[in-house]
């Protein structure tokens, strides 16, 4: 096992941004956690699965394969071979990926497929549940948050640049809602590590967030 670093924390707080960032200055690998569970979440719409049978979730997965791959601008995510890498950023994904993620068999596969991926070497992985329970004896544990309304604005202008226009009032009330799913949920949930570093980035830009990580990391 490589050197690990976990970072966790709420909806749009800037994790996946960040956690590249970090893996590219530190040559490490990088695994965002979230595009697996967006996969079969797209996956189990595409089926027209009802998204809280777990026996139709967890039996489309086990057939299924999730695939990363280095790009250009962000990680290319493949499913079953197709390139899903802008479909499970759509809006519809991203409200309905707390349900899928909720489900315990769904988790007990990603997870599996995310202990694969770390055993390979050093790495950066962004989630909610890292630090707690993917990778409990991670050497750095971040925990990365921001106040609701500034992640909704950011979010608000990333979709700006994909033509979405949800208003920032939508944005903060799905952000919230993704966020209490994810941490009153019974497996595994959203909650600060007790050994994970707090990070907030509500007044950071994001190379200060990455240099702060990099410092913790240095200690
Ligand atoms: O990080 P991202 O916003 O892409 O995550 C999408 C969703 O996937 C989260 O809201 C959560 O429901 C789920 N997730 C999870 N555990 C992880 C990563 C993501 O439950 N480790």
């Amino acid at each position: 096992v490589g050197l690990q670093i976990a970072i966790d924390g709420p909806a749009s707080a800037g994790k996946s941004t960040v956690a590249k960032l970090v893996a590219k200055q530190l040559h490490y690998t990088y695994c965002d956690t979230g595009a697996m569970y967006r996969s079969i979440t797209w996956a189990a719409m595409q089926h027209g699965l009802r998204l809280t049978d777990e026996v139709a979730v967890v039996a489309l997965l086990d057939k299924s394969t999730i695939r990363f791959e280095p790009g250009e601008v962000e990680q290319r995510v493949f499913f079953n071979e197709t390139e899903v890498t802008a479909a499970i950023r759509q809006p519809d994904v991203t409200n309905n990926v707390s349900t899928i993620a909720a489900l315990g068999g769904v988790r007990q596969k990603l997870v599996q497929l995310q202990h694969q991926i770390a055993a390979v070497g050093n790495i950066v992985m962004d989630g909610r549940d890292i630090g707690t329970a993917v990778l409990p004896n991670a050497e750095v544990k971040i925990f990365l948050v921001a106040s609701v309304s500034e992640r909704a604005t950011r979010r608000y202008k990333e979709n700006l640049t994909k033509g979405i226009n949800t208003p920032l009032a939508v944005l903060k009330q799905e952000i919230e809602l993704r966020d209490k799913k994810d941490s009153t949920r019974k497996i595994s949930p959203l909650v600060q590590a007790k050994d994970a570093v707090l990070v907030d980035t509500t007044s950071l830009n994001i190379d200060q967030v990455v240099a702060r990580i990099i410092r913790i990391v240095q200690e």
